[in-house]
């Protein structure tokens, strides 16, 4: 199963993974950063299993995310 990888020590909170991707993201009241949801933190890299029925408009999220933080492995 492909995975999200999130580097969101470099998030700069524009909020594009949110708004395509209400069901994965939510923006932080405390930070201001994206968080990805149900993700598991390594090494402050946040990773979660990435479904099938997310997976479309997941790699629509990747392309848009303007600082390339979001990977899919
Ligand atoms: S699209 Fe990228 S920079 Fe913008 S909030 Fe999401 S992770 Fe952060």
């Amino acid at each position: 199963m492909p995975k999200i990888i999130h580097y969101r020590d470099k998030c700069i909170g524009c909020g594009v993974c949110f708004e395509m991707q209400p069901e994965l993201w939510r923006m932080s009241k405390k930070d201001g950063k994206a968080t990805l949801l149900h993700a598991v933190v390594k090494k402050n890299i946040h990773i979660l299993p990435l479904n099938n029925s997310f997976e479309i408009t997941g790699r629509e999220v990747v392309k848009a995310c303007p600082v390339n933080i979001i990977k899919i492995q």
